[in-house]
């Protein structure tokens, strides 16, 4: 038998974030330590781990072990607590129940510790320390990662979701299981380069389907159909995590020749290069927006609150689009806001009972102030849900915390949850009762995870330029760890 262990934790770290990543809040999200837990949340859904399941059931030699895993939203840096945890029990249940064939990690790429900047290649650094030079280790990784060589170096291969919003995770993942599913069996000697061209991509412009990243992802499809690569990955990066790989990169993995994994990393970063101004380009104010949207025939407009994206670390309760709305008279607005307070506040007055309260705006002074608000409890919820159709990451199950529905007195439909909750799923609205297509407006909180949900139903998405430790004008962060120079942060850099 190969005997194949897979273990891993996924975090996107917004180091501008003042929540931390703490032990307690990796608990509550789920540290799943036994083979059939994490098969019972993952096997049946389109994530990482799913595709490792189903490319290790083809083979009948082949056992796969899950060992460890867990997730996290999207919030600040890992404690040192955190870190240490999750580190010291994969590594233990490594060491413990070993020897192994190979190793599948189904990463990130973006997380930052308390202890390590670059937690993700450190965790593969130390995989790599336990199982010796000669395990196969293969790394999946979200196209957010900013990576950093030594995680490549220690990798065998690396894959990385191609798509945005993440459609593809699954897809990727079965990719990285079959390449080292050859390696071990003798059959391929992956090579991996990385190249780290001076660029941050604006999350505005990450999409996949839009022009230019379209074409960078075609171009890295057709460089992959080259003889003697493996795969090709370009990898955006995530901008609100103050690191030194910060920004855009590109992986190759070619079968034993690290000439063409350099030329074929080398052109793609070069081509990048050239799109550098179309991958920066910016969004609608929020009053151009709603005023678009109002001034649309039909809907839902989407609004895609940019300042606010949970997938990215934003607290979700921002109310500055709500706020604006009112003082320009636009209703028949939907939107989710992050408020357990007023949550406990509906449940106590049940369902067709009327509250006042102030919404949103708690969490920090950047995200707005709260939203006073008089009307009626239209549902309430435990907050759960199921989402069967594609979404970012390939997730199923949701939980959002306790959650309500509001139908203000002034128009504006609210869906208040008890924790910070994009937009990923229509579900979101109808588990408590709201239509999204009867709406004008939808306010969907993050850029492209809402996608796969509002592209079926949209008239039109308009992206906006809102504040927040999410906002699209990285000139209002302050970085001290990046790379310098880095384009547009300085818009003079010159490479290569
Ligand atoms: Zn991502």
């Amino acid at each position: 038998m190969i005997r194949i262990a897979t273990a891993g934790f996924q975090h996107e770290s917004n180091t501008f974030s003042s929540v931390p990543a703490s032990l307690d809040l990796w608990r509550q999200s789920g540290i799943l330590e036994s083979a059939d837990a994490i098969r019972a949340e993952y096997a049946s859904s389109q994530s990482t781990l799913a595709g490792f399941f189903a490319r290790a059931a083809e083979e009948p030699d082949v056992e796969l072990v899950p060992l460890f895993f867990t997730r996290l939203m999207p919030m600040g840096a890992m404690t040192r607590e955190a870190t240490a945890f999750i580190f010291d029990r994969i590594i233990a249940a490594l060491r413990d129940q070993g020897p192994w064939d190979a190793v599948l990690l189904p990463l990130h790429g973006a997380a930052v510790s308390e202890t390590w900047r670059d937690a993700d290649g450190e965790l593969v650094r130390r995989v790599r320390e336990t199982v010796g030079p000669n395990v196969p280790i293969g790394v999946a990784l979200d196209m957010h990662a900013n990576v950093a060589p030594q995680l490549v170096a220690n990798a065998t291969v690396v894959t990385v979701y191609q798509t945005n919003p993440h459609i593809d995770a699954y897809e990727q993942a079965r990719h990285c299981a079959e390449l080292v599913l050859q390696t071990v069996r003798g059959r391929i000697q992956p090579t991996c380069a990385l190249a780290m061209p001076p660029l941050v991509v604006n999350i505005l412009c990450q999409g996949t389907d839009d022009a230019p990243m379209r074409d960078l992802v075609k171009l890295a499809r057709a460089q992959g159909a080259r003889p003697g690569v493996l795969s090709v990955s370009v990898v955006e990066g995530y901008p609100y995590a103050d690191v030194q790989e910060m920004g855009m990169s590109f992986i190759a993995v070619t079968d034993h020749d690290a000439a063409l994994a350099q030329d074929v990393v080398q052109t793609l970063a070069l081509a990048a290069w050239q799109m550098r101004a179309e991958l920066n380009h910016g969004a609608a104010s929020i009053d151009e927006a709603l005023q678009q949207a109002q001034a649309a025939a039909a809907g839902p407009v989407v609004l895609f609150d940019v300042g606010d994206n949970v997938g990215g670390g934003s607290p979700g309760d921002s109310t500055l689009i709500l706020h604006a709305a009112r003082r320009l008279g636009i209703a028949d607005l939907l939107q989710a806001v992050c408020d357990p307070e007023v949550v406990a506040l509906a449940q106590a007055a049940g369902v067709g009972g009327r509250i006042t309260a102030a919404v949103g705006g708690k969490s920090d002074s950047l995200h707005g102030t709260p939203f006073a608000i008089s009307g009626v409890v239209t549902a309430l919820s435990d907050g759960t849900y199921e989402e069967t159709g594609p979404t970012h990451g390939g997730f199923r199950f949701f939980n959002d915390g306790a959650s309500c529905a509001l139908r203000t007195d002034d128009g504006y439909r609210l869906v208040l949850t008890s924790r910070s909750a994009g937009s990923a799923s229509l579900q979101q609205f109808r588990a408590l009762g709201i239509e999204p297509t009867a709406m004008k407006i939808i306010v969907a909180k993050g850029v492209h995870s809402p996608r796969p949900a509002m592209t079926p139903i949209a008239k039109a998405m308009i992206w906006v330029a809102s504040a927040g430790v999410t906002s699209a004008d990285l000139s209002t962060f302050t970085y001290q760890h990046r790379r310098v120079p880095l384009y547009p942060l300085e818009p003079d850099t010159h490479w290569p």
